[in-house]
């Protein structure tokens, strides 16, 4: 007997949900790519994008995931032999420091281990001693969605004006962008990197990079920028084959054109609020638990934890039991715990994630909370009671606020 039949929730830190209205959108002819709705529409994306950024900036868009805007952003910036710094607070600041080494990039990491959010006194330190500025940029990861840490980005900026280091402040936003809140101009970001598949609610596959003057500026007294990459046809083209270099990604432009509607229509300030009080149901719930039993958030400060994604411990093997219950028993699939680990549990089996991002509202939280407190009954994992209760009290409160 299984109680999983019915609508699943894929809560796993992406891909994310597609809403009806983004699946809706692919399901579509295959268009022309040379004239009429679609080049028109793609040109309507722009601006949309930029709103979602809270940028005057410019954008290109690739056909690729998140680890291509990692390589896309560095190669129009940073060049073979030069050197990056990457504080590192999880498994993805790694992934990108990965990416530049294999471009022929140094790059200096900063370890932070995966429990605390970006140190800038740790970035000045590292600046400061830099004194022939060789670090042309510093690559920092918003929110981390292995360890689920959300890091400060405008007091980085702070940190750079501060030394007058010319480096290209760059952020990872790839879990965080239409979850938490992001300012790109405010805070002073000169290159922001995301994917359609997270918060912007579309299947995996485009990749978008923003960019400032500054960094524009870098780019063009770079002294080769490989055509594919180029950001700048793509940003400005003169024809519409430019957009893409080649085909157009044709549905998944629909789908994001769909996706972007809904963010407009309810505004991105709601849509951080709504994530915001979402996460703080699933935290509550988590706490009730965590009295009297072994679940720990990876994050112990809420200030410092994503609104987009909750890493959790259950202790070895209980983490991947969980999951694979409400999988089965729930139509809730949870997150593993991506490069998470400890000595006597080398494949982090006890570790789990929640996905929040995105196409989500309070009745699949709560449903998914539900799920998860009858898998921790089922499988005798010890827990406090009353925990989808608590985060039931927390929606109250945020909707009468
Ligand atoms: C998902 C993610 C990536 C990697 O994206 P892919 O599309 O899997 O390549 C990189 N950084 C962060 C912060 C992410 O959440």
């Amino acid at each position: 007997m299984t109680l999983s039949n019915g609508r699943q929730y894929l809560a796993i830190p992406g891909p994310s949900v597609m809403p009806d209205a983004v699946l809706q959108a692919m399901h579509q002819a295959a268009p022309n790519i040379y004239e009429g709705a679609l080049p028109e529409m793609v040109a309507t994306l722009i601006p949309d994008l930029r709103y979602v950024a809270r940028t005057s900036g410019q954008v290109a868009i690739y056909i690729a995931n998140g680890h291509g805007v990692w390589e896309a952003a560095l190669a129009n910036t940073v060049a073979p032999g030069e050197k990056v710094l990457v504080p590192a607070c999880g498994r993805f600041a790694y992934g990108w420091a990965d990416m530049a080494e294999g471009m022929g990039i140094e790059a200096d990491i900063l370890d932070h281990g995966i429990k605390t959010p970006i140190d800038p006194e740790r970035v000045r330190a590292a600046l400061a001693a830099d004194k022939n500025h060789e670090i042309k940029a510093v690559l920092a990861v918003h929110v981390d969605t292995s360890s689920s840490v959300r890091s400060e980005i405008a007091p980085l900026r702070a940190v750079l004006d501060e030394l007058g280091h010319p480096a290209l402040l760059m952020a990872d936003c790839i879990a965080s962008l239409g979850c938490d809140r992001f300012e790109m101009d405010a805070w002073g970001v000169d290159v922001m990197i995301t994917g359609s598949q997270k918060g912007l609610m579309t299947p995996p596959g485009l990749g978008f990079v923003f960019f400032n003057d500054r960094a524009d500026a870098v780019r063009k007294s770079m002294p080769r920028v490989s055509r594919y990459w180029d950001w700048s046809p793509r940003a400005n083209p003169e024809v519409f084959y430019q957009y893409f270099d080649g085909t157009a990604p044709t549905h998944h432009l629909f789908g994001l054109r769909a996706a972007l509607d809904m963010i407009k229509s309810e505004g991105i300030e709601a849509i951080w609020q709504r994530h915001e009080s979402l996460a703080r149901a699933i935290w509550a719930a988590c706490d009730v638990w965590a009295d009297g039993g072994p679940l720990t958030l990876n994050i112990a400060d809420p200030v410092n934890r994503s609104h987009a994604v909750t890493a959790a411990r259950l202790g070895a093997p209980n983490g991947s039991r969980l999951r694979e219950w409400t999988d089965k028993n729930g139509g809730v699939t949870l997150g593993i715990g991506l490069g998470m680990s400890e000595p006597d549990d080398p494949n982090g089996t006890g570790f789990f994630r929640f996905g929040h991002m995105g196409h989500v509202n309070a009745h699949m939280i709560l449903g998914m909370l539900g799920v998860v407190e009858a898998g921790l009954g089922a499988l005798e994992i010890p827990h406090g009671q009353g925990g989808v209760s608590a985060a039931a009290s927390v929606i109250s409160q945020s909707v009468q606020t």
